[in-house]
């Protein structure tokens, strides 16, 4: 059997090969993952050999990567402020981007005492799990359409301890004649036949989440029409949208009646997200 070294490095050459950019952290990821070992058990240990199960399980998820599937599905999971999300193809895979439009909504709930808030398409879970992880007097709702989202949320939730309830329907419809204080969404906002969906492992990703198959920015449309009806006095609607989608958003805000439209800009400096309040 080959040590964990040698599975490093064939697995490095492997999707080096295939053309990973990553190759070399990619095969070391993926075999602590199947060691169930830790970087420095593989430093201090390389000579170790692997199981024949686990042997099997590496080749195999070599081989899922190699053919350009993201990391995170081969895995089953993916990192996410600081703590670990299952997800599936039918989910996307969390953005880093994605953490400023939580900042912002917990910025604005930590106002009011018992806020109550809800991630409209939550796909894995991860902002309205953040939420009420982040924010324990807040009353966390999520929806998405897709009920294999859900169930992957659902199930993320009960491993994270947050106490979120979910509602499959299409984006504010399963709460019609309910009110919150604060809505938030990463909805699809790539336009239909983008470049961009070509690349990076996006094939791979539920295309309904990433686009409308319009001009990106039916979905945000959309939502910033319905939303008031959903919002109390002074709520906020704080959405994740494309680099170039910022002024385009605060107008359908300033339109739907919203006062004060911003836009915030993501960590590399792009604009992110936009949000305005009633
Ligand atoms: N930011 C993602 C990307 O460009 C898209 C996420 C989304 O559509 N909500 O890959």
């Amino acid at each position: 059997m080959p040590s964990l070294g040698e599975n490093w490095r064939k697995g490095q050459q492997l999707l080096a090969e295939a053309g990973i950019e990553s190759a070399r952290l990619d095969a070391r990821l993926l075999l602590e993952f199947v060691a169930a070992c830790s970087h420095a058990d593989l430093l201090m240990a390389p000579e170790r050999s692997l199981d024949i199960a686990a042997q099997e399980a590496f080749d195999h998820c070599l081989l899922r990567r190699a053919s350009g599937e993201p990391l995170a599905y081969v895995m089953g999971e993916a990192a996410f402020r600081g703590r670990l999300f299952q997800v599936s193809p039918s989910v996307l895979i969390p953005r880093p981007e994605t953490e400023i439009l939580i900042d912002l909504a917990l910025e604005r709930m930590h106002r009011l005492p018992a806020p109550r808030v809800i991630d409209l398409g939550t796909g894995s879970g991860i902002i309205a799990i953040s939420l009420a992880l982040e924010c324990p007097s807040a009353t966390v709702l999520a929806a998405d359409l897709s009920s294999a989202a859900i169930s992957v949320a659902r199930n993320n939730a009960g491993r994270l301890g947050a106490a979120v309830e979910f509602r499959q329907g299409d984006w504010l419809a399963p709460v019609a004649g309910e009110r919150f204080d604060v809505i938030v969404s990463n909805p699809p906002y790539v336009a239909d036949g983008d470049p961009h969906l070509a690349l990076n492992g996006l094939p791979f990703e539920p295309q309904m989440a990433l686009t409308d198959g319009a001009d990106g920015l039916a979905c945000i449309r959309r939502i910033v029409a319905d939303a008031p009806v959903c919002l109390k006095p002074g709520g906020w609607l704080l959405f994740e949208h494309g680099y170039d989608q910022g002024e385009a958003s605060r107008n359908l805000l300033a339109a739907a009646g919203f006062k004060d439209a911003i836009t915030f800009p993501d960590l590399a400096g792009i604009d992110r997200v936009s949000g305005a309040h009633l």
